[in-house]
Formats: structure tokens, C-alpha cells, sequence
């Protein structure tokens, strides 16, 4: 047992108590590391995290990081993480005010901000479609804003591609702009106070295939953990993500070039320390950088990847890896095991409630699947894209090539049913708990 002052602290901002604290929760105890969590969520958090969260808003940002620094005074604090969008900055005013190195909360701040992540990238001269911030209140004519089409409408500053919409025509601009509108002033929206919810940000689509990437950052040194491909196509209207399978099947040559583009978004964001998460879009004209986070990759997703370490006959987890960056620990340079793995973020066919799941033994029994995760719960009302941001549940496969893991997903999908009742479909609902 290592004594108090000797344990090393970290500082774990989330907004939901879920899988990933779960897995940062036993990672820190096998690494012997106390975890500090972080949250806006207290009143719905379960008993063992109770004696050990802060309670904090993170909307406002550098309120938060004070009510860390005052409940911290006197403690040590060694490390900060932040998992999904919303609490990173929180945690980067919090990170400077500590003095722990960690992105500087401007460059945090870009990455909320889907408008001022276009305009740095395009001072930094790295490619990006025409785009344009737009209000919603009188959604001003399309011909006034010389839109071209296809363009995309999406939120500024919203996540997991909810009420991301792509537009081909003037009608449907206005229709999917009135789409938009209606779901950033929905009361669950609202109530998460985020900036910019009264415009939309309107850009050029890309074609193209699309990547995922994770990366971890060290004083500014980008090291790509994985290159995730997306092997189905996105082309919208909506763009609920599938399937992710990595090492991805891309000629090297294009890897590195993700890799490059990736840095140098990162570099032009001004990030130099922790994870990162990136989008990117490949095509003749070359890599377009859809987005970047200062975070990894979100909630069950992780389980796809795990590193080999050193001396270690077990391989680690994404969290230990990030725990041991954080407190730079051995280990931290773990590199992706050698097996292919993949994830199906199980989609929603339509908005409703949830009455029945079957198949889930039948795909669990599929060769190469290794998990099956129903995250969505049985009578709960579920939204399906653009309005929605929740998937069904994680699937999960390994196997020996990038292709085999595909199929295994594609055979485990089939195997599984969901019955979605239409019986209190409102229009255009957004997701919430009825
Ligand atoms: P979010 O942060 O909500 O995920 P993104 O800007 O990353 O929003 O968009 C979500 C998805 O929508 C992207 O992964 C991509 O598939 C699609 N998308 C977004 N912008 C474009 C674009 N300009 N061209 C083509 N596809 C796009």
C-alpha cells in the first residue's frame, strides 16, 4: 500500500459515469493511482464514485477549473484527462491552473468551436471546404450566402455528428436548416448551455472515404496510436458512424500522409499534450481534416484498442496507456497489439421506443466477435440521426486481418434484431428518456 502523499492523483473530467471511468477506475487502482473525478452529473452519480467527485458546471469553464483548484488546495495533483467534448476545457483551465502541462485552454476552446477550428486551419494553410457561420433565428436565404451544393449544415459546437445534415438543394438547405433549428432549441440541448446554439455552420461537403485516428501527444510530439478505416460509406444525409476497423488497409503512403495531416492540425491548434481524437477525408485533392479533439476516442470505443507493453504479458487498455502518459510512467510508449480489431457502433434504424432485442446470443456466438454491448436501454426512447447522438450498443470483433474483423461485425450485425415501436413518434423528437 503506498502512502497517501506518495500516490500519484489524477484529475478524471467526464460527464457521465459509464464504461470509460469504469476502465480508468481499475486502471488507476492497478497502476496504484488515486482518480479524482470530475463532473457536471454528481446527482446522478452511484455510490462509488460519491466521496470522490467534484462537483463542477462545464459550461462555465473557468468557474470550474476554480472549484477544482480550491477543493484540490494543498493536495497534489499529478495528472488531468478529460474524456468526451465537453469537459476538456474545463480540464485544460483547470490543467494551467495547477500548473500541470496540458493544452493551453484557447487551443481547447477551437476545438469546441467548429467555426474557429476551420479558420485555423485555413491560417495555418492546411486544406478546408468553403464555410460560413450562419444564424438560425431568420435562416437567411440560401442564394444570400451564395451556398453551393452539396454543402453540410451542423451544429458549432455539438458532438457524435448530431444534426450533422447534408443539402443538395435550396429546399432542402431550408428544410434540414428548420431540422437543425428545432433540435439546438429543444430543451435537452438547451439545457446543456453550450455556446453558439443559435447558428449553424455551413460548409462545402467533401467526398471521399473517411478515417478515424487516435493519437497521444507529448510536448507537442504527435505519436498516431491507431488509423481506424470507416469502411462504409458516408455520404449522408446523416452521419451516423458504423463500423471501425484498424490497422487500416490504406497503401502506406496515404497512412502517412493521415499521420502528417493530423500533426499538422494538431500543431495549428496549438495542442501539445494528452490525446487526440481526428476525423479525416480522403480524396484526389488529398487529406481534408474534418475535426480534431483534445480527447480520446469516445466511451466503448476504446475497448478496440489495446498496447503491448514491455514486460507486460498481458497487453494494457487504452486508459492505462493515457494514465501513464499522464503521470509519465513506463509503458506509456505501448505500441497497438498486432491483431486487427474492429467496432460496429450499433445504429438506430429509426426514432421510437425500444421494445424488444434479439439475437444478442446468436451474435455474440459469431467467429471473431469478442463483445457485444447493448448500451441502449429496453422502453427508453431512442433518436435516430441527425436528432440522435446514442447508438444501440458497441460490437466488437478481432481477428488476424482488417477484413476478417469487418466480416465478423457485418455477420454479428445480422444477427441482431431491434423492434422500435412509432407509437409516440412527435416530429423531429430529440432524444430523451420518456
Ligand atoms: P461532430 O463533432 O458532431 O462529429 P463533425 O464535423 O466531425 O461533427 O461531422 C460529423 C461527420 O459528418 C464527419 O465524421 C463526416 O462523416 C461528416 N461531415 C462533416 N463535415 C463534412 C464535410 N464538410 N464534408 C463531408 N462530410 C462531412
Amino acid at each position: 500500500m503506498i502512502s497517501e502523499e506518495l500516490q500519484p492523483r489524477v484529475l478524471l473530467f467526464a460527464m457521465k459515469l459509464g464504461y470509460q471511468t469504469r476502465a480508468f477506475d481499475e486502471a488507476a487502482k492497478n497502476l496504484g493511482v488515486e482518480l479524482v473525478f470530475v463532473t457536471d452529473r454528481c446527482n446522478r452519480l452511484d455510490d462509488p464514485w460519491q466521496d470522490r467527485a467534484i462537483a463542477v458546471h462545464f459550461e462555465s469553464p473557468e468557474e470550474a477549473a476554480h472549484v477544482v483548484m480550491k477543493e484540490q488546495a494543498g493536495r497534489r495533483v499529478d495528472g488531468v484527462l478529460a474524456l468526451g467534448d465537453r469537459p476538456t476545457t474545463a480540464a485544460a483551465y483547470a490543467a494551467r491552473g495547477l500548473g500541470l502541462l496540458h493544452n493551453h485552454p484557447t487551443s481547447v476552446e477551437a476545438c469546441r468551436n467548429k467555426f474557429r477550428m476551420r479558420e485555423v486551419f485555413r491560417e495555418a494553410g492546411l486544406p478546408v471546404p468553403w464555410f460560413r457561420s450562419v444564424p438560425l433565428k431568420a435562416i437567411p436565404e440560401p442564394a444570400l450566402l451564395e451556398i453551393r451544393y452539396p454543402c453540410v449544415l451542423k451544429p458549432i459546437s455539438l458532438s457524435a455528428s448530431q444534426g450533422v445534415i447534408r443539402v443538395s438543394t435550396r429546399e432542402e438547405f431550408l428544410t434540414g436548416a428548420a431540422r437543425l433549428k428545432h433540435l439546438l432549441e429543444s430543451a435537452e440541448i438547451q439545457a446543456t448551455r453550450e455556446a453558439n446554439l443559435d447558428r449553424m455552420m455551413v460548409e462545402g461537403y467533401l467526398p471521399g472515404r473517411e478515417v478515424a485516428v487516435e493519437g497521444l501527444l507529448t510536448g507537442g510530439e504527435l505519436r498516431v496510436l491507431a488509423i481506424f478505416d470507416k469502411p462504409d460509406p458516408l455520404e449522408g444525409p446523416y452521419f451516423e458512424e458504423t463500423i471501425y476497423v484498424t490497422p487500416s488497409r490504406l497503401a502506406e503512403t496515404e497512412q502517412a500522409s493521415i499521420s502528417k495531416s493530423f500533426a499538422e492540425a494538431t500543431r495549428a491548434l496549438g495542442l501539445i499534450h494528452g490525446p487526440v481524437h481526428g476525423e479525416f477525408r480522403l480524396n484526389r485533392q488529398g487529406v481534408w481534416p474534418i475535426e480534431v479533439a483534445a480527447r480520446p476516442i469516445g466511451g466503448l470505443c476504446a475497448r478496440a484498442m489495446r498496447f503491448v507493453m514491455d514486460g507486460n504479458p498481458e497487453p494494457i487498455g487504452l486508459e492505462e496507456l493515457l494514465l501513464r502518459h499522464a503521470l509519465d510512467l513506463p509503458g506509456k510508449e505501448g505500441q497497438r497489439e498486432e491483431p486487427a480489431s474492429g467496432v460496429l457502433m450499433i445504429p438506430v434504424p429509426a426514432s421510437g421506443i425500444l421494445e424488444k432485442i434479439e439475437g444478442v446470443d446468436e451474435a455474440r456466438r459469431v467467429k471473431g466477435v469478442t463483445g457485444l454491448e447493448i448500451t441502449a436501454r429496453l422502453h427508453d426512447y431512442i433518436a435516430a440521426w441527425p436528432e440522435g447522438s446514442s447508438y444501440l450498443g458497441f460490437l466488437f470483433a478481432r481477428g488476424g486481418k482488417p477484413e476478417e474483423v469487418e466480416a465478423a461485425l457485418r455477420a454479428g450485425h445480422s444477427r441482431l434484431k431491434f423492434s422500435i415501436g412509432q407509437r409516440l413518434a412527435v416530429q423531429h423528437p430529440v432524444t430523451q428518456r420518456l
